[in-house]
């Protein structure tokens, strides 16, 4: 089975992406954890991301396309996927079907998880006394939200329209989010 995680920044996907990983047996494939790797190691792409990153706006789509698409073979070839963070744009999902086409790595379903704003700021903030993400501060936050709603919704009504979209409300805790998404997904 192959996945798609989408929701906005604070939403849970990580957490759910790890879990369900595990679960299905999954290779989980987190956009933003692939591209923080490269920042730390100090990559050439790491270089080129950084300062995209600490703003909180989308690194370009050739780079995380380059960066993700052998990672999609080889879970395809394995299990299947979990991916969490990608696509982030109609734009991206586009391009990421025409290579998925030829691949047979087409996801099965996208799961959308819905959390109203204010506690979306709630838990980012709250994850910033603990986690040292660069990216993790007011400013940046309001900004990540901001592209979320302009690049990523639009993600909904497209997946919705392929009649792959579920909507689960993510605003309850992450045991019962899980079961919720459980639920929803083919066996
Ligand atoms: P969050 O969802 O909390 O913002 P992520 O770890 O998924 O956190 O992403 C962190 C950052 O990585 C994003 O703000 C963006 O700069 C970059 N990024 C992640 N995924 C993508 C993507 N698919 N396209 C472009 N940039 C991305």
């Amino acid at each position: 089975m192959n996945l798609l995680l989408i929701g906005p920044p604070g939403s849970g996907k990580g957490t759910q992406g790890e879990r369900l990983a595990a679960r299905f047996g999954l290779e989980h494939l987190a956009a933003g954890d692939l591209l923080r790797a490269e920042v730390e190691n100090h990559t050439e792409l790491g270089q080129q991301v950084s300062e995209l990153m600490k703003r909180g706006d989308l690194v370009p789509d050739k780079l995380i396309i380059e960066l993700l698409i052998p990672r999609v073979q080889a879970a395809v070839a394995a299990n299947g996927y979990l991916l969490d963070g990608f696509p982030r744009s109609v734009e991206q999902a586009v391009e990421a079907r025409k290579l998925a086409e030829t691949a047979g790595a087409v996801p099965d379903a996208v799961v959308y998880l819905d959390v109203p704003r204010a506690e979306l700021v709630r838990r980012i903030l709250a994850r910033a006394e603990t986690e040292d993400r660069s990216d993790d501060n007011p400013t940046t936050v309001e900004n990540r939200l901001r592209v979320f709603d302009e690049a990523t919704r639009p993600l909904i009504d497209y997946y919705r329209e392929r009649g792959l979209l579920h909507e689960i409300d993510a605003d309850q805790d992450a045991d019962a989010v899980t079961a919720a998404i459980v639920r929803v997904l083919p066996d």
